[in-house]
């Protein structure tokens, strides 16, 4: 059985990983998925089972953001969109992070897996990290160079794509995806 991944995010696509999927056929001619949840979960599950009408395969998409603390959670599914495009969500997290003495925030990656209309599992992974004041690092995209991971002192823009996957919320839900598809691939009602 084919796994496809649906996403047009060239950053999420990079992160894709140590896992055997292909890009879906197709997805640039359709119209973008709807995000109508409040949670990381419904909005990935509402995206896969958008997409997974349209191949005949499993597929997996995913729905992720940035929780800071002291924002009582935001962006959170507003990540993508928080003030426009990537630049404009960062100014707008310098400027509303301004003189706030608690800066702990976490990404969360929510990875939802379909068989056409059947939701076959979700797969969550997270990590904790501080948000800078001041940018670091040119790799990684949207808010990474403001995502200071303390465990290495390097935000995730400053690190190698493998180490960032290593550690990562994507890393993370993509490692509990693998494990749920070697434990079953081969049941006879997932085929
Ligand atoms: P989505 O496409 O609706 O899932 O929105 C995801 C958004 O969350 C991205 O556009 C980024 O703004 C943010 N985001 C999620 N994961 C990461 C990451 O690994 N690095 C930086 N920003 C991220």
């Amino acid at each position: 059985m084919k796994l496809y991944l649906a996403t047009s995010n060239p950053g999420k696509i990079r992160e894709f990983t140590g896992i055997d999927v292909e890009m879906m056929p197709g997805l640039k001619a359709l119209p973008l998925a709807p995000e109508t949840g409040d949670t990381f979960e419904a909005n990935a599950i509402e995206k896969a089972l958008y997409y997974g009408a349209h191949v005949d395969g499993w597929l997996i998409a995913e729905d992720s953001g940035l929780e800071i603390d002291v924002l009582g959670g935001a962006p959170g599914v507003h990540s993508a969109r928080w003030a426009g495009d990537d630049e404009a969500n960062n100014q707008k997290l310098v400027r509303e992070m301004a003189g706030q003495p608690l800066r702990t925030a976490r990404y969360v990656c929510v990875i939802a897996l379909v068989h056409g209309t059947t939701v076959l599992g979700t797969f969550r992974g997270t990590v904790e990290g501080e948000i800078l004041d001041a940018p670091r690092g040119e790799g990684g995209f949207g808010y990474d160079p403001y995502f200071l991971y303390p465990p290495f002192g390097q935000t995730f823009a400053e690190i190698p794509k493998e180490r960032k996957s290593e550690v990562s919320h994507r890393g993370a839900a993509i490692r509990l995806l693998s494990a749920w598809l070697r434990e079953n691939a081969s049941r006879p009602d997932t085929r």
